[in-house]
């Protein structure tokens, strides 16, 4: 059986991309089958498609770090046919062929079986995206956030950015979102964030090793000189829950948040992150995150249009979430 897939081809050090039928006797060894039904757009895969970051060594390729679909096949004994399922990371997309197609084949340890509430399109206008952004959101709960606390979140108009914004905002956290995109504001509003800070202020990285304490908690999805200066400006014991580099992976900073403000940096991973989290972040999800603000921050795109908006989100010009419809 034939089915269509995103096939990125390697030639002289340049990746190009193309919609290509495949054969069902091309995909990879694994013990569940999925007919994948929709991917979606993280920056990840911005770096893959642009082919920015070396993350691909084997072509030819199929990419989509995540993708939601119903089983077709399964040996595995906790799946069966008609599951509905979701999968974010462990490789997939990266090292193993990926959700931008119409089929895959995973190992069943891989999957998460999606909550009744989320529509497999809805799975994945949350994507790692989305489910990074609650690990993020759990991980500060853990670390002792308050419910009145004022909480950061960076990169805010981007996809992590945007959930953890409405996630945050529905849990009762007054959320100051910043942004580097002043015309984005009334949206990050219409998730419920309370204030609105410019990008341009943290820029620069810090002015001086600690500033006022501002932050109960924060998202960070930049990092760079911009984590800096929120390390600065966290509040007695509070937590930076670090997941991204939007902004550069070199962090200009000095210990003393740590060791005069007892200042916790948390790293959150998604891509090797255990099963028990995963369900948990995915129930969660389930919960917490308000389903109109989450279509109101999606767009969905076509298979074919996937490649030219790789470029569009490693530029930053992506808002929200990008779902692509591998049917489309
Ligand atoms: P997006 O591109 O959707 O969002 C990133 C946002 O960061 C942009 O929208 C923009 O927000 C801001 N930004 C972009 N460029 C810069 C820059 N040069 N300096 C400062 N801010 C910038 O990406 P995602 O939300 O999908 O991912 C965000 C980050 O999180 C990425 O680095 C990604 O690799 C990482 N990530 C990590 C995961 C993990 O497992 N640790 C999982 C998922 C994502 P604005 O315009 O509002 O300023």
């Amino acid at each position: 059986m034939s089915f269509k897939a995103l096939v990125l081809e390697e030639k002289d050090g340049t990746v190009t991309g193309s919609v290509t039928a495949l054969d069902d006797a091309k995909l990879p060894p694994g013990d569940v089958t999925v007919a994948v039904e929709y991917s979606t757009l993280n920056y990840k895969d911005g770096l893959i498609l642009a082919n920015k970051a070396k993350l691909v060594r084997n072509f030819p390729h199929v990419p989509g770090i995540d993708f939601a679909g119903t089983v077709t096949a399964s040996s595995n004994p906790g799946f069966k046919k008609g599951d509905r399922v979701v999968l974010n990371g462990w490789g997939v997309g990266e090292r193993y062929w990926g959700g931008m197609a119409e089929m895959a084949r995973v190992k069943g340890e891989w999957l998460v079986k999606l909550p009744d509430a989320i529509s497999t399109k809805r799975a994945m206008a949350i994507g790692t995206a989305g489910y990074t952004a609650m690990l993020c959101v759990m991980a500060l709960e853990d670390h002792g956030l308050k419910t009145d606390s004022p909480v950061l979140v960076t990169g805010a108009a981007g996809g992590v950015g945007s959930v953890a914004t409405a996630v945050l905002a529905k849990l009762g956290y007054a959320v100051t979102a910043m942004t580097g995109r002043a015309e984005q504001a009334d949206y990050l509003k219409s998730l419920g964030a309370k204030d609105i800070v410019d990008r341009a202020a943290f820029a620069g990285g810090p002015a001086k090793p600690l500033d006022a304490g501002k932050w109960g908690g924060a998202v960070d999805t930049v990092g760079g000189k911009v984590l800096a200066v929120v390390l600065t400006q966290m509040a007695y014991g509070a937590s930076v829950a670090a997941c991204g580099n939007a902004g550069g992976v070199d962090v200009p900073t000095t210990v003393l948040p740590f060791i005069l403000r007892g200042v916790n940096l948390l790293g959150i991973d998604s891509v090797m992150c255990p099963a028990p989290q995963r369900k948990e972040a995915w129930a969660r999800l389930a919960r917490d995150l308000p389903l109109d603000k989450l279509d109101a921050m999606t767009t969905t795109a076509t298979l074919g249009a996937a490649m030219g908006l790789a470029e569009k989100i490693l530029k930053g010009q992506v808002r929200g979430r990008t779902v692509i419809d591998v049917r489309g």
